[in-house]
């Protein structure tokens, strides 16, 4: 029988799928930028990660662990309380590819010390690549991985949690850490009257023997299946963190209520809840009444994830917008053969190869801060500043990639739909914009010589980059005017600029003059593509975005 035709036209001049990519051997600024700050001898490693996460396969687990979201199960169905949350296969693949690469743990020892060498920076190269594909399961992901931070606070705990933290098993079953391949841990902080201001916590924390009940809410916890929660709460001496396990020593499930899950603008395959506990274990970390300065020690380390998965998603705004504009003809030419779209494009593409040399810059700064105290100076004043400008880009920056797809790039079958939803919550968690420019002055009124200091190196390395000379003027004044909070966003962004202008002179000068040209030296127009750049800068630069 013959078969009736449907066709009515051929499908031609539509890009095909950007996947099949090494996403760290096709990003030669990540490349160069792993490179100078210390992480060579990790390029092997980081391509065949890059391989694995430019896949086909992996695209796929991205769409479907947000296509499927969390459920949350309160109840079995005899009525007794469950409290578990179920995720999709995908979304538990996501999560072991990531552990048995170590994004999850590889900056940290088998015994809870900083691994060393090059291992934030290469780390980081993975996080950042991973945040290509789907950046949901990298919450519990960097939780993980900042928890130790926190841990270390309190030493017999973390060798007792160790063993099981540093395996690079993804283990989802519902059981005891303890008798687990591998754990993750989330953490609790944010309650209804205050997510900021953590001191207005109303949890409390009671003794029991030598550990603590604890009763109250928080109003976000994510990644409500992790196998314990680092939690503040007050005890008597004051506002403390907890060790909060999903299951009590005698093996019963722990007294952890998980009222609902939020419903969300994006960030859609990770869970985020609202929980109640009710006399629940925990034992202290680090103590009593110090549960900020103990809980900054892995909130420095998310911040440092938020910024750079924020360059990550930028990075992949990028790659599908010049992938898609080589492919692409409107009037005969390809889009990336006319003038205006590689000014868009080149004009994102300095943008993100600053981005990124400026997180494996503070990376590096991670890496040597046990042992260098003006690299301790560095990652304490710029962590907050970095975030804020990395953070606070992406959105706007995803828009104009998406936009560079034409329709395509609205509909959610493609990425960019889900990174541009994703984009704003790495500015408010963590500590949102005006938070990190607070904690800038903060570092500046504790440590002024510190920050002296970190101002001369900035100097020192961008003398001769155009504008960078007014730009460090400018923030000294801004700094020490006495109403300096009110400016703070000013010179915190003219600091972050200026950051990323000296980290990018350190791997490309060139690229690192057209930064400073286009951002210090003028302020910047508010669209991506309002540049002067040389026709030859600009093939520069778009071919070392994506050869
Ligand atoms: C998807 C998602 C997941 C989350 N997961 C977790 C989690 O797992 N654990 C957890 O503990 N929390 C979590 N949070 C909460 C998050 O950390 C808080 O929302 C955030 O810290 C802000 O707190 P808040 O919502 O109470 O806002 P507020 O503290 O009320 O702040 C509101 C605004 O005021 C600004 N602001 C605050 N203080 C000042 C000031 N002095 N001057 C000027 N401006 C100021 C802030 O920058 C912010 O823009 C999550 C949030 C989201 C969106």
């Amino acid at each position: 029988m013959t078969q009736p035709i449907f066709a009515t036209h051929e499908v031609f001049n539509q890009s095909p799928p950007f996947e099949g990519v090494d996403f760290f051997a096709a990003d030669r600024p990540l490349v160069e930028a792993v490179r100078a700050n210390g992480g060579a001898a990790a390029e092997k490693e980081l391509s065949d990660f890059g391989k694995t996460w430019g896949s086909a396969a992996m695209a796929e687990r991205g769409r479907v662990a947000n296509e499927n979201t969390p459920k949350l199960r309160s109840f079995d169905s005899r009525g007794n309380r469950r409290d578990q949350v179920e995720f999709h296969p995908s979304y538990h693949e996501l999560m072991a590819h990531s552990a048995h690469a170590g994004v999850h743990n590889s900056t940290w020892s088998a015994d809870g010390k900083p691994a060393g060498d090059a291992a934030e920076v290469v780390r980081a190269a993975k996080f950042y690549i991973a945040a290509q594909v789907e950046t949901g399961h990298l919450c519990p992901i960097t939780m993980t991985r900042a928890s130790v931070g926190a841990l270390a606070m309190q030493p017999d705990l973390l060798a007792k949690v160790m063993p099981v933290l540093s395996t690079r098993s993804y283990d989802p079953s519902f059981a005891p850490w303890w008798e687990k391949r591998g754990m993750t841990l989330g953490m609790g902080m944010t309650e209804k009257q205050g997510g900021t201001d953590v001191r207005s916590n109303m949890t409390r924390a009671v003794r029991d023997g030598d550990a603590y009940r604890i009763t109250g809410h928080k109003w976000f916890m994510s990644a409500p299946m992790c196998d314990a929660f680092l939690v503040l709460a007050q005890a008597d001496d004051g506002l403390t963190c907890f060790f909060m396990p999903r299951f009590a020593p005698d093996g019963s499930v722990n007294a952890i209520q998980f009222q609902r899950l939020k419903d969300k603008l994006g960030n859609r395959s990770n869970a985020s809840s609202e929980v109640e506990f009710v006399g629940a274990y925990a034992e202290r970390v680090g103590e009593e009444g110090k549960g900020i300065r103990t809980i900054i020690q892995m909130v420095q380390l998310t911040r440092q994830d938020c910024a750079i998965a924020s360059v990550g998603l930028m990075r992949s705004g990028l790659a599908h917008a010049l992938h898609h504009a080589r492919h692409r003809s409107v009037f005969q030419k390809h889009l990336a053969d006319q003038p205006l779209m590689q000014a868009v494009l080149s004009d994102m593409a300095l943008h993100v190869e600053a981005g990124v040399a400026l997180v494996m810059r503070l990376c590096r700064g991670f890496d040597r801060t046990p042992h260098d105290p003006a690299e301790a100076a560095y990652m304490r004043l710029l962590t907050p500043a970095i975030k804020y400008w990395t953070c606070k880009s992406a959105p706007p920056f995803l828009y104009e990639a998406m936009e560079c797809l034409g329709g395509n790039g609205y509909v959610e079958e493609g990425i960019l739909a889900r990174h541009y939803r994703e984009s704003p919550v790495n500015a408010i968690w963590e500590g949102s914009g005006n938070v990190m420019c607070l904690d800038v002055l903060r570092a500046l009124a504790r440590e002024p010589e510190a920050a002296t200091a970190v101002m001369q190196g900035l100097a020192t390395e961008t003398k001769s980059l155009p504008g960078a000379g007014e730009a460090i003027t400018f923030i000294g004044k801004a700094f020490r005017r006495p109403d300096g909070e009110r400016v703070a966003r000013l010179a915190v962004e003219k600091l972050a600029l200026l950051s990323a202008a000296a980290a990018l002179n350190g791997v490309s000068p060139r690229n690192a003059e057209l930064f400073a040209a286009t951002r210090l030296a003028t302020n910047h127009a508010s669209m991506y593509g309002a540049v002067d750049l040389l026709p030859s800068d600009t093939r520069a630069l778009l071919e070392r975005a994506l050869p």
